[in-house]
């Protein structure tokens, strides 16, 4: 069912006004990890600054190992709604259990399924079942059909509200965190209907390579980009390394705006 050849034309996502899949080219910018209220609206403020519509915050997040910071929960999607409001945000964050998608419905406009869940079969039919835009990362160690198999897990259950996330894949390569495959986001689009974006931020785990990929993201035809930001990110309860200051993000934005499809 995700296939062009099934349905040429292509999928459009509308979210807080940004048509995703039509053309236009949109980022999703938030911290790795929702922290607190203060931390998540003051990024709020600068998403909203530079006219973006959807902001990002992981409130469960799926850590390598057990003793880092796992996320605040429930509580994480609270203050992501309450951001959201304030802000006139869309919300989007990770679900990791298909028992909690219910629950997520009332907190986020696009649910967020990682790289680590893109194989669990019955999260992928949790959010199929729901109508509810689902973005959906490639796994990491997924090939592109087995990627777009776990979409059609999601569309096979009736939902086709489905962004791909391209978000690098583990190589031998160690000179970036996971090796940002950027071919296939026009595979992707050749091959399925619906939107692609690129996640920088994971692909690289470099600040100093998130200009240059994004770039080549919107040059290569990605519906979008996402990208994380936080107010100090040395003192990031996660993903630090790689997190943009409120300075490079501006940056960021001056470099890519004029480069940006607007249809
Ligand atoms: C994230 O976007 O918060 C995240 C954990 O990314 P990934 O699932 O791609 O590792
Ligand atoms: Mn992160």
């Amino acid at each position: 069912l995700v296939s062009r050849k099934k349905k040429p034309e292509n999928t459009i996502i509308e979210v807080n006004g940004v048509r995703i899949g039509d053309g236009n080219q949109s980022f999703i910018v938030g911290p790795c990890a929702v922290e607190s209220y203060e931390q998540t609206a003051a990024v709020a403020e600068q998403a909203v600054k530079q006219g973006i519509k959807i902001l990002r915050g992981g409130a469960f997040k799926p850590r390598t190992s057990p003793y880092d910071f796992q996320g605040l929960g429930l509580e994480g999607l609270k203050i992501l709604r309450k951001v959201g409001d304030e802000y006139g945000l869309a919300i989007i964050s990770e679900i990791t259990n298909p028992a909690d998608i219910e629950l997520a419905l009332d907190y986020v406009d696009i649910i967020q399924i990682g790289a680590r869940n893109m194989q669990n079969f019955d999260l992928l039919k949790a959010a199929g079942a729901v109508r509810k835009p689902v973005l959906l990362k490639r796994g990491l160690a997924a090939t592109i059909d087995e990627f777009v198999n776990a979409a059609e897990y999601i569309i096979s259950q009736g939902n086709d509200q489905i962004i791909l996330c391209e978000r690098g894949i583990r190589t031998y390569e160690r000179a970036t965190r996971n090796t940002l495959d950027i071919s296939a986001v026009p595979i992707l689009k050749q091959e399925t209907h619906l939107p692609v974006f690129v996640d920088v931020t994971h692909s690289t785990g470099r600040r100093d390579l998130l200009v240059p990929t994004a770039k080549a993201a919107l040059a290569i035809g990605a519906d979008g980009v996402m990208a994380e930001v936080h107010p100090d990110p040395a003192v990031a309860l996660s993903d630090s390394a790689q997190q943009m200051d409120f300075d490079q993000f501006d940056n960021f934005m001056k470099e890519l705006k004029p480069l940006v499809k607007v249809n």
